[in-house]
């Protein structure tokens, strides 16, 4: 029942996962919504022409993404992302999906029917994968599978390619071909029932800077067709059928978010200096293709984290050497001037890659992960450090070892390296002689050794994320104990000092490459802890170097010590958050609601 304007509770809040930035105030234009397929037995002679049907289905959603494909590979900007139509197109051909379906239809079921059997299982196979960025690929498969749904029923979704007026548009999923037609002229920003931070979709919102709210499960069957609402893709708010005066504070918090965002553009190619002249270097964290458009767009100085285990997810054998030195050559061809670091692969724990046989483990986290893993597996190591070294000439490249817990696995690292840098001169290959090397420092035991670590290399960069994990036993990807999970946590600002202290001493660099870098709130403290780099998810570039541009390292320094005298991450987080709305209102006044 298509509900009335009325019917929708003036100032409905409903919150959701903000995945792209921005506010949408309009009319909704309902694209899809949560459909029921139903199945129902066949009869034994009526089987041959219902798999027919469904290889029907197939052809048609075949030819569907082909022309998408045509459509989009005009438009530069999306051009980087036409691998996913690709994608699409070949989980058509996924045995699983197509034998599954038939195997179903030929139990006399129809092929809607049959279809939904297949993809429930599916779904439950995707659920039941840790790593996050692998389980949200089943978006991937759920997008595919309602297409064939689609066709198989006859029902049709209303174009985005053909909405006129400038709309919020709202549909129980987007896939990402559906998000590549938006045309963001007349689209003002989209939610979905479903979808998560790392699906295609919103990455794609990102890229294309279409505000964003997605996982709201089950509001496109509380909406209808021009009723008026409000999206904030930042904080995931989603307002139905909006008051007057909500209106007006929405209208007010979107022009001061453009107005903000326009301010932090001209930013982008200022230096990133602090008020008492120190140059820190603003770098950003890249794992996906589509990540270089962003990091250009913001600013970013090189690449502090390019997380290289991505080129191994989701194929059946790891990259070769070839494919690797292509890769990285490309984030240098990019990056040039500014250095791009590397990080060996780092799979294990939460980044799981079925392919390369990981043992199964009791407790992943602290297992053969990361350079445990590079270093039982040396044959790969040795590819990876042949192709990053071949590629090191084409720019200024940064070698970094993940998760290290101790000085000798540094130099059973620097030994390898050498031996792969005399093969390669062996064989009349040009690299970078000077290249530096660096580790992460992001166990308790690399942070109390960091004045040993210090003497052994070029850099450090502090992998918050998991410092934390480890320092404070609190598994990060596990919500039973997030609220443990504390970045201020006294214990993890001492740390810091540990390894920043460490690293002056050996006149070394020190970065933070975990997400605790690209949090504004915290820039003046990390600043005063004596950080000179961040790397960082690049749209956070230009707050950062906002809040950086208006204090002091002395600032920093004094915040220091007093966040020092305090006992709980509570206490320290209140005083930051003091201090930092005094000195900069406008980037620390945004609520929730
Ligand atoms: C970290 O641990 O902070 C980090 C940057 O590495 P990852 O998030 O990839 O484990
Ligand atoms: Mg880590």
């Amino acid at each position: 029942m298509v509900l009335a304007k009325s019917d929708v509770v003036q100032d409905t809040y409903l919150v959701g996962i903000g995945v792209s930035p921005g506010i949408g105030i309009g009319e909704i234009c309902l694209i899809s919504h949560r459909s029921t397929v139903d199945e129902w037995p066949i009869e034994a002679d009526a089987v041959e022409s219902e798999v027919a049907r469904f290889h029907w289905a197939i052809d048609q959603a075949r030819q569907q993404l082909q022309e998408v494909k045509e459509n989009v590979s005009s438009k530069q900007h999306l051009r980087e992302h036409l691998y996913i139509l690709d994608t699409h197109i070949m989980i058509l051909e996924d045995e699983m999906l197509v034998k599954g379906t038939i195997e179903e239809i030929q139990k006399k079921l129809n092929a809607e029917g049959g279809l939904k059997r297949v993809l429930s299982r599916l779904r439950q196979m995707f659920d039941n994968i840790e790593d996050e960025y692998l389980r949200e690929r089943r978006s991937d498969v759920d997008a595919v599978g309602e297409r064939l749904m689609r066709i198989l029923t006859g029902e049709h979704d209303r174009p985005l390619s053909a909405i006129g007026q400038k709309s919020l548009v709202f549909a129980h999923d987007l896939s990402p071909a559906d998000t590549m037609q938006m045309d963001r002229q007349n689209i003002l920003g989209f939610v979905t029932d479903k979808g998560g931070q790392t699906s295609h979709t919103a990455i794609l919102a990102r890229s294309m800077e279409i505000p964003a709210v997605v996982g709201l499960e089950s509001v496109t069957s509380l909406v209808h067709d021009g009723l008026p609402a409000i999206i904030d893709g930042s904080t995931g708010v989603v307002v139905l059928n909006p008051s007057a005066g909500t209106f007006k504070e929405y209208l007010q918090r979107k022009q001061a978010y453009e107005y903000l965002e326009k301010e932090l553009h001209s930013f982008r190619d200022l230096p990133a200096v602090t008020t008492d002249g120190i140059r820190i270097a603003l770098r950003g964290n890249l794992e996906l293709a589509s990540d270089f458009p962003v990091a250009r767009r913001h600013g970013a100085e090189g690449v502090g984290l390019y997380r290289t285990e991505f080129l191994f997810m989701g194929r059946e054998e790891p990259p070769d050497e070839e494919e690797q030195f292509k890769a990285y050559r490309e984030i240098l061809d990019e990056m040039t001037p500014h250095p791009v670091t590397i990080r060996t692969l780092d799979i294990g724990g939460d980044k799981f890659v079925p392919e390369l046989n990981l043992a199964d483990e009791a407790n992943p986290a602290m297992g053969l992960r990361a350079i445990r893993f590079s270093l039982r597996e040396g044959r790969l190591f040795r590819v990876q450090l042949r192709a990053i070294l071949r590629a090191s000439v084409f720019g200024k490249v940064r070698i970094m070892f993940p998760m290290i817990s101790g000085v000798a696995e540094v130099r059973t690292c620097k030994r390898i390296l050498k031996e792969v840098q005399d093969s390669l001169t062996e064989e009349g290959h040009d690299y970078d002689q000077e290249i530096c090397i660096g580790v992460m420092i992001e166990t308790p035991a690399a942070v109390m050794i960091a004045p040993l670590l210090a003497k052994e290399v070029d850099f450090f960069s502090i992998g918050t994320n998991d410092l934390i994990q480890y320092c404070l036993a609190v598994d990060r990807g596990n919500e039973h104990v997030a609220y443990l999970y504390d970045p201020l946590h006294p214990a993890i600002l001492r740390s810091l000092k540990i390894v920043c202290d460490a690293a002056r001493q050996e006149q070394i660099s020190v970065s933070i490459c975990g997400e605790t870098a690209g949090e504004p709130l915290y820039t003046m403290a990390l600043i005063g802890l004596g950080l000179n780099e961040l790397s960082m998810n690049p749209a956070a570039i230009s707050r950062v170097k906002r809040v950086l541009r208006q204090i002091s390292r002395q600032d920093g320094e004094e915040l220091v010590e007093r966040l020092f005298a305090l006992p709980t991450g509570k206490e320290v987080s209140a005083l930051i958050y003091k201090e930092m709305r005094q000195r900069l209102p406008e980037l620390f006044t945004q609520s929730i609601i």
